[in-house]
């Protein structure tokens, strides 16, 4: 193709998780809350149908959410910047960091979209294995890396580092350490805390999973607030709409519901947990809505295959000397029956 980057032309392009039309599907494979979201989301989005709200842009720094967040999460609201989901801030801090021919790291197995936003950008991009048990190496090897990238928890493992050791880990780190949060509403500790006073860390935080408003398309970054305003000249001044913009200050303002949510959410997954330990897999203990499961007596892309063909969609996943394993998130309790159900007909 005449024209297009040369970067651009030899990526292959991230492979987004399947979104399959079918409703009859069982869906493990995106970790999308299985619960709608909060009622007071779909008002929002009501009220923001009304009047002219539709024919004016929106407000281009989403105030009224930052006010709403910095209460909510006790942070500074001009620390705060607003995405068209988590993934668009990631692309502002690859844009904001990264020159061409730049360096990007993370470690592996992780998310996958970090190796392509090097790619677009022309960077490249330097993985760093976890150790065995999902730590990252007693002093990291990469030093002076442009742009770092360490999801906590992670994904495929569900596992997550410690705030005392994020804050090591941005010592050594030196430059830009974004803490990739989608799914720390989970789990039981965050990073949040150390945005400002560690002045290289970046939170970056999703709506797409706690929320359940993954086709809302919002999401958030955390920094301290002279990188903020910085970041702002990066991003598309109406990145996010006049109704994600309802929708997520909505959501965020009604904690209560989403704790409900998140109980019944944790419960499944302890449930989850032990039966498919009976049923033979090696289930890594999560912080996070999926369990990242693996077999060393038979090949899992077969189960996989076959629970696709059952109706049941979990996120087959192989990474370079590592492995392949299956990522499933946690439904409602009847989908999980079903998922269990096809799985003992199956192995
Ligand atoms: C889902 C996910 C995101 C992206 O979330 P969006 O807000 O939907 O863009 C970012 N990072 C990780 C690790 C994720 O799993």
């Amino acid at each position: 193709m005449p024209g297009i980057r040369q970067n651009v032309q030899e990526m292959s392009g991230y492979t987004p998780g399947e979104q399959l039309n079918d409703p009859d599907i069982v869906k493990l494979n995106t970790n999308e809350n299985p619960y709608p979201p909060s009622p007071r989301v779909f008002e929002a989005i009501q009220a923001a149908m009304t009047g002219d709200k539709l024919r004016k842009y929106p407000q281009p720094t989403g105030d009224a959410f930052r006010k709403a967040a910095g209460r909510v999460l006790g942070v500074d609201p001009d620390s705060i910047l607003i995405g068209n989901g988590s993934d668009d801030i990631l692309t502002i801090l690859t844009r904001a960091y990264v020159p061409e021919g730049g360096r990007i790291v993370s470690p592996t197995p992780s998310y996958v979209l970090y190796r392509s936003l090097a790619e677009i950008q022309g960077a490249k991009f330097e993985t760093v294995p976890f150790t065995p048990d999902w730590g990252v190496p007693s002093s990291w090897p990469v030093a002076g890396a442009d742009l770092t990238f360490l999801p906590n928890p992670n994904s495929p493992s569900g596992t997550a580092l410690r705030p005392e050791r994020i804050e090591r880990l941005a010592a050594e780190v030196g430059g830009p350490l974004v803490l990739d949060e989608a799914y720390t509403d989970f789990a039981e500790w965050n990073g949040l805390a150390l945005v400002g006073r560690v002045k290289n860390l970046i939170v970056t935080r999703s709506f797409s999973k706690y929320y359940a408003l993954a086709g809302i398309r919002f999401g958030f970054g955390a920094a301290d607030p002279a990188m903020a305003r910085e970041l702002l000249k990066v991003k598309d001044s109406y990145n996010c709409d006049v109704l994600s913009l309802a929708a997520a200050t909505a959501a965020i303002e009604d904690q209560a519901y989403y704790a409900d949510l998140r109980a019944k959410i944790l419960a499944t997954r302890g449930r989850m947990v032990v039966a498919l330990t009976e049923l033979g897999f090696q289930v890594t203990p999560s912080q996070a809505n999926f369990l990242w499961c693996r077999r060393t007596d038979r090949p899992v892309k077969p189960v996989y295959e076959q629970l696709k063909q059952r109706k049941v969609l979990v996120r087959y996943m192989s990474y370079p000397d590592y492995g392949d394993g299956l990522r499933i998130s946690v439904g409602t309790p009847a989908e999980v029956e079903k998922l269990l159900s096809e799985l003992k007909a199956i192995l």
